[in-house]
């Protein structure tokens, strides 16, 4: 079985104690490498190569910064097919996914992270005095970056990218459910000749290895993508130390849909809303709410449309579901399938696990299950599913499907589906959701804020926002 290692200090290391974990594949069941276990002697050895790298890292021109970044994301672009089929096999989502997007968006985060280090800049501030106030923005030092296991190599590059433009030295760590790609990058790192100890990966699991880098008090900034739950344990165990925090955690996000909405565009995009890389996308519309005279027509088409997905084999370039992370997730959204008698919820199609044939059955697939007829306040609507799950709801009135849009502990998208111009913007000034879309979903340009409001985390990624999170500003004040 192969054997993941550290990359610390520009090197491939074992962890210090030699423990590992197994790592499995979804579309089997079976164990197929090894990751290391590393725990705070590991990601301490971690920190002190990224504090020896930063004072040279930090004042490396911004250009040559940008040229290192850039030969990354060259070298992810040559080799999307087998990084491709890496995160197919690690993740279980379909191979044209990660052809099509996780692979690419990966390149993307280093390729616009690398021209935003030379287009960086900063303010000043003329008072009628003659007084001249500029804003310093300096790098952090060392910082955090702890990614989860839905988009792997996508999520985990959105934050080291800006962390190294802006100068800092890191210390990341992807999920132990899927380590494959981010080990792969530490090669591409050595490659490409990125110098030793700018970024180190460190494999583990979050309440050891994760803990670890929240808590060491010369890691200054934290950047985690992941659960609700896990990011108050980090806020938590953070804030005496007073750290940079960006949380971009659950969603439950809802989708509007009127009646005056563009049938088809809608169909496609809520399809795949709700159903992409098994509904295991934060930024999946779990709640599709439709306006009455709507609802009939939608529920049979949408209905339709869900039951001619093929769930199957990632690897399978014509597969559109692939499978469940872990068995662990599995379990979890079965239990929430068995909830939906219980709350009163009606089945339209899917509701149970998928057994392929042949060496994938005991693979973790499942069917992608629609329900109707559960109330606002049941647990299968308020609760982050994070697997092929919808729930469909009528409502009368444009107050009401906002006022169930926002019955939500969280706050991360929206989606509003209309040719009413005016409604539109409205309904967007009031959503409580840090990203809205109308119209599409899942558009992203990489320059604009990312991020939710309530349970869904604090702060913001993308663009300037995260060329501002990993750098410190100072304010001098010139006197003439
Ligand atoms: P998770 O919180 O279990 O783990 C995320 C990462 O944090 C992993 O690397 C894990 O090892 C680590 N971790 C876990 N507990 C930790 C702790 N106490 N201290 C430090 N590190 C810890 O999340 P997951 O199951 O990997 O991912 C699914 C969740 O991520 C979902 O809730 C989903 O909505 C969320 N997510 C959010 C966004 C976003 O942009 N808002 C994007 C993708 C996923």
């Amino acid at each position: 079985m192969m054997r993941l290692l550290n990359y610390i200090d520009g090197r491939l290391q074992e962890p210090v104690h030699g423990r590992y974990l197994p790592n499995y594949q979804p579309a089997t069941g079976e164990a197929y490498s090894l990751v290391p276990d590393s725990d705070a002697e590991d990601v301490a050895q971690a920190v002190a190569a990224a504090q020896r790298a930063f004072r040279q890292w930090a004042a490396t021109p911004a250009m040559d910064r940008c040229r290192l970044l850039l030969r990354i994301a060259d070298r992810i672009e040559e080799r999307l097919d087998d990084l491709a089929a890496m995160e197919s096999a690690d993740q279980g989502k379909p191979v044209r996914l990660a052809r099509t997007v996780d692979i690419p968006r990966a390149s993307a985060n280093f390729r616009f992270f690398a021209t935003a280090a030379v287009q960086f800049a900063s303010e000043a501030h003329m008072m009628e005095s003659g007084v001249v106030n500029y804003t310093l923005r300096q790098p952090l030092g060392v910082v955090g970056c702890i990614s989860p296991w839905n988009l792997p190599l996508y999520l985990f590059t959105w934050k080291i990218a800006p962390a190294l433009a802006a100068g800092n030295c890191v210390v990341g760590k992807p999920s132990e459910f899927t380590p494959l790609t981010a080990f792969e990058l530490s090669r591409i790192c050595m490659e490409v000749g990125l110098p030793a100890g700018v970024l180190n990966i460190v494999h583990g699991t979050g309440p050891t290895c994760g803990m670890a880098i929240v808590t060491h008090p010369e890691v200054k900034a934290i950047s985690f993508t992941g659960s609700t739950r896990a990011g108050r344990e980090i806020a938590a165990a953070a804030a005496p130390q007073f750290k940079k925090l960006s949380l971009e955690l659950g969603g439950k996000n809802p989708v509007l849909v009127f009646a005056d909405c563009d049938f088809d565009a809608m169909l496609n995009r809520t399809v795949a809303a709700a159903f992409d890389n098994q509904g295991e996308i934060c930024l999946c519309g779990s709640r599709i709410y439709v306006e009455r005279p709507l609802y009939e027509k939608f529920r049979e088409a949408f209905v339709e449309r869900v039951q001619k997905l093929r769930v199957g084999n990632p690897a399978d370039p014509h597969t559109d579901m692939g499978a469940i992370v872990s068995q662990q997730h599995f379990d979890k959204i079965m239990h929430y399938l068995s909830l939906v008698p219980q709350e009163g919820g009606r089945i339209l199609c899917g509701g149970q696990a998928v057994h392929p044939e042949g060496p994938l059955r005991n693979g973790w697939y499942i069917a992608p299950t629609v329900v109707e007829g559960i109330t606002q306040q049941c647990r299968i609507n308020q609760e982050e599913i994070f697997g092929p799950v919808v729930t469909l709801q009528p409502f009368e009135t444009e107050e009401e499907a906002l006022q169930m849009a926002n019955d939500s502990a969280y706050g991360l998208a929206a989606v509003i589906w209309t040719q009413h111009l005016s409604r539109a913007h409205r309904l967007a000034a009031r959503l409580e959701a840090g990203i809205i879309w109308i119209n599409c979903w899942m558009l992203r340009d990489l320059r604009t804020p990312f991020g939710g409001m309530k349970q869904s985390g604090i702060g913001r990624e993308g663009g300037w926002e995260a060329m501002r999170f990993f750098t410190e500003p100072r304010n001098v004040c010139v006197h003439p």
